[in-house]
């Protein structure tokens, strides 16, 4: 499943290549994943042109100079593949948004996916994404805006870090390795949690973060291009490593339930 890694490099990849492109045609196969039906759709938006494509959390955001937004998510995930010609577009999705230019690009769902047209005005209000906190790759996202979010928060870290709302872009698959490098059991309650290991976590979700960007995001995702990424499962620390030993302490790496999630922990390095 896309993460922020993931998400913040197929948004940067569209931007860089669809903007200044003017939507000519929008197919909507798949109408539930839209806010719409498909001809108004297509009305709101043919004729108009790209000028910002930008990631909030896990949702991509494409303005139009229009004064209209489409607002995708992958949902559990989804191929988002451009095409430069129509020969060569692939022959399976439920969206395809073509460009004057004879290029475009298509979106397959593996289960549902969201594809919303939001206007200007009711961007802010939209109830998906309005609050959405800032991701870690935000520069605002600093160490003590981090600390500053944790204050008085008695919730437990997995179940804070999971929730959108306080910070974005971190699902469940970073989580194990996040939590591990700060030396936390995914049940630790925030007001139990000391000034170094907030530190040490800030640290942990921006460097596990950064390196999977750096790779070029996971390596079982495609990217815009139908690339994958070089952040291999070899990179995960305890992530998805049962019965693995902990590659600190040698104890063997357990996976235990957390409320509706799976974690994958070594219980001697992370205890609660
Ligand atoms: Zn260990």
């Amino acid at each position: 499943m896309a993460e922020l890694p993931e998400i913040s490099k197929l948004a940067g990849q569209m931007g860089d290549t669809l903007s200044g492109k003017t939507i000519q045609s929008i197919t909507l196969l798949q109408e539930k994943c839209a806010n719409i039906p498909p001809d108004e759709f297509q009305k709101r938006v043919n004729g108009a042109k790209i000028i910002d494509i930008r990631n909030k959390g896990k949702w991509i955001i494409t303005s139009l100079n229009n004064g209209e937004n489409i607002l995708l998510s992958l949902g559990m995930g989804a191929d988002i593949l451009f095409f430069d010609d129509e020969k060569r577009e692939v022959d399976k999705y439920q969206i395809k948004v073509t460009f004057s230019d004879g290029s475009g690009y298509t979106a397959r769902f593996w289960w549902f996916g969201k594809f919303l047209l939001v206007s200007d005005d009711e961007l802010e209000s939209e109830p998906n994404t309005k609050d959405i906190a800032i991701d870690p790759f935000d520069e605002r996202f600093t160490f003590d805006y981090f600390s500053s979010l944790l204050k008085g928060r008695k919730t437990q870290i997995k179940a804070f870090l999971m929730n959108q709302k306080n910070v974005s872009g971190i699902g469940n698959m970073y989580m194990h390795d996040i939590l591990f490098k700060a030396g936390l059991h995914p049940q630790k309650k925030i007001s139990d949690m000391d000034e170094a290991e907030i530190k040490q976590l800030y640290v942990s979700i921006t460097g596990i973060l950064n390196l999977s960007r750096e790779k070029g995001a996971f390596a079982y995702e495609s990217d815009f291009f139908g690339q994958k990424g070089g952040f291999t499962n070899d990179y995960f620390l305890v992530g998805y490593k049962e019965n693995q030993a902990c590659p600190v302490c040698g104890e063997t790496i357990v996976s235990i339930k957390t409320g509706s999630t799976t974690s994958f922990i070594c219980p001697a390095c992370q205890k609660i």
